[in-house]
């Protein structure tokens, strides 16, 4: 600490490349502040820097096995997070001068780069604008932050009560919802159920822009008896909600009914999420993959010749290549590449689904004797009869999906009831105009891509990074993941343009589901810090799923996909 105070006097004023020296290690006794990288100019992004505690002076049940430690790990992250709030003024000069960050989580609970706790420390990764005065270093505010802020930030963030302000039940609360989470998803299979929302679950949200819980005027989920299910928790104990089981799910209703919220937050269910939210208790399979029509998008070699036949001009569909889907198309691929990386449930809703994909009538099917695609509802049974992989359709619109449903579930008033018998009785007296085709269906060929295709070079530099939550960056390419409505979080993108910027500079021809695999066995294994080379402070990253982490990969423009494996 005096070693510090002495640095920034005598930089004082000086050239902000002055703060250079500041880079290495610091004792402040109770902790370590490790500045890892200095920032060129107060306009720059902000220095990185870690801080560690002397010692964990927390109860060890908070991270006693895996599970628990990311969910400790998620919550110490948002407890600096609050203090950082309340303690930094933040704005002190030109430029980021005086702003402290800590990476910003989601509604979910995921492992981060943002806090590693070990037996015998805590150390959560931070940013700092080091203050300034135009582009001279302000060695007074600077002061300020590192020696008053961003101690009292560790102390009441990092330190439990009563030396610090970390409360023991609220971190037991958040380590235990996630436990529970956590393991009810691992009862689905068992239970051959492919999602839980558990009674008095919260799911609609406060706006389309914040997956916050709406406070106000939201009606809690309350099982259909017909579904109502109940588990036991390691530490709610016995809990009721509906089951949905595997097969083929309908959610049917009128408009503004609550039908895409509980699709939404099925699709969210691969995830846990922090006490408060609403869906703690509502889970899917992890797998799990929300398929909407993308059209615009480019598909490269992608076998979706079990939807579309043979194209204008004879193009077969099992290499279906192009830079500019139709929503039918980009449908088809979206839910060929699910299968490709493996998943057991899908999640369509018709408000995001091309018309001409889910359905034909029979005057359409008169009238147009050259239509290339089979329609999803001639699909769903056979997805589940041949491959296992689930469905569940939310429906306004389109009845003759009830002839293929194995249940109907009715949303009124945001209220779910049970209307298979009542969908049945409908299907006798008004019978299906067109036959339904019954056939099978087959795992489209795995592609091999080439890492090639990829070129990281920017002018001098390479690059592969996320640019907030939905864009990454590969050299000169942007990849728009704009549709993937299940990545939760800019973190996330991050540890993706990692994976693929490595895969890149590897100059390799793999198996996209192979490729996805081995990323996250070897991120699972050596951490998330292992991505993209790590010296000391590792940057902003948060675990994908691999269906994400392939999707991303599958939506780079130029990719080139090769011969079979
Ligand atoms: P649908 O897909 O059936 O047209 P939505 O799921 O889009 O309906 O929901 C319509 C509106 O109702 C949304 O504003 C949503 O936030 C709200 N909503 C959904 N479920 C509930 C609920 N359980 N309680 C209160 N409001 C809800
Ligand atoms: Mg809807």
């Amino acid at each position: 600490m005096k070693r510090l105070r002495s640095t920034l006097d005598r930089i004082d004023s000086k050239g902000y490349g002055a703060y250079k020296d500041l880079s290495g290690s610091h004792d402040f006794g109770s902790f370590t502040l490790f500045v890892d990288r200095v920032q060129r100019d107060p306009f720059a992004p902000p220095s990185l820097i870690r801080v560690r505690t002397r010692e964990n002076a927390f109860d060890r049940d908070l991270f006693a096995n895996q599970v628990r430690r990311v969910a400790f790990e998620d919550f110490l992250t948002r407890s600096v997070e609050r203090e950082i709030r309340r303690v930094v003024r933040g704005n002190r000069g030109s430029g980021g001068s005086g702003r402290v960050e800590i990476q910003r989580a989601s509604q979910v609970v995921l492992p981060r780069t943002s806090m590693v706790v070990e037996s015998g420390y805590v150390e959560a990764r931070m940013a700092v604008g080091l203050p300034a005065r135009g582009r001279s270093v302000d060695a007074r505010a600077a002061r300020t932050v590192l020696l008053e802020e961003l101690p009292e930030v560790v102390r009441k963030g990092l330190v439990p009560a009563p030396e610090g302000s970390v409360d023991a039940e609220s971190s037991r609360l958040h380590v235990e919802t996630v436990e529970d989470a956590d393991h009810l998803r691992g009862l689905l299979p068992g239970l051959d159920l492919v999602a839980f929302v558990a009674d008095g679950a919260v799911l609609p949200r406060e706006s389309g822009a914040s997956d916050r819980l709406l406070e106000e005027g939201a009606v809690p989920f309350q099982s259909p008896q017909e579904y109502r299910v109940e588990v036991e928790l390691p530490n709610r104990g016995v809990v009721s909600g509906m089951g949905v089981p595997e097969g083929v799910t309908l959610v049917a209703g009128g408009g503004f009914h609550g039908k895409s919220t509980l699709l939404s937050a099925l699709s969210w269910g691969v995830y846990d999420h922090v006490p408060g939210d609403g869906r703690e208790l509502v889970v899917a399979r992890g797998d799990a993959v929300k398929v909407r029509a993308e059209d615009g998008r480019s598909v490269s070699g992608v076998d979706i010749s079990a939807m579309i036949g043979d194209l204008p001009g004879g193009r077969t569909t099992e290499d279906f290549s192009t830079p500019n889907a139709s929503g039918s198309t980009s449908q088809a691929a979206n839910i060929a590449e699910a299968l490709e990386v493996g998943t057991s449930l899908l999640l369509v809703d018709e408000d995001t689904s091309a018309t001409n994909f889910m359905i034909r009538d029979e005057r359409m099917r008169e009238l147009v004797r050259r239509e290339p695609i089979s329609p999803f509802i001639d699909l769903v049974r056979p997805l589940h009869r041949s491959l296992g992989v689930s469905t569940v359709v939310v429906v306004g619109g389109v009845g003759d999906y009830l002839d293929v449903a194995d249940r109907v579930i009715l949303l009124e008033d945001y209220a779910p009831s049970d209307a298979t018998a009542r969908s049945r009785e409908v299907t006798r007296r008004f019978p299906p105009r067109a036959a339904l085709t019954d056939r099978d269906v087959r795992l489209p060929q795995e592609r091999t891509i080439r890492a090639s295709s990829v070129d990281l070079r920017r002018g001098k530099r390479q690059s592969a990074r996320g640019r907030g939550l939905h864009t990454i960056e590969l050299g000169r390419e942007r990849v728009d993941l704009s549709y993937l409505e299940q990545l939760a979080e800019a973190g996330q993108t991050e540890a993706v343009a990692r994976v693929i910027g490595e895969w890149a500079a590897t100059g390799e021809v793999r198996g996209v589901g192979e490729l996805v695999r081995e990323a996250l066995a070897s991120a699972s294994e050596k951490g998330l810090d292992s991505l993209g080379g790590f010296r000391g402070h590792p940057g902003e990253m948060s675990l994908p799923r691999a269906q994400d982490l392939a999707a991303a990969i599958n939506r780079i423009r130029p990719l080139r996909s090769g011969p079979r494996m």
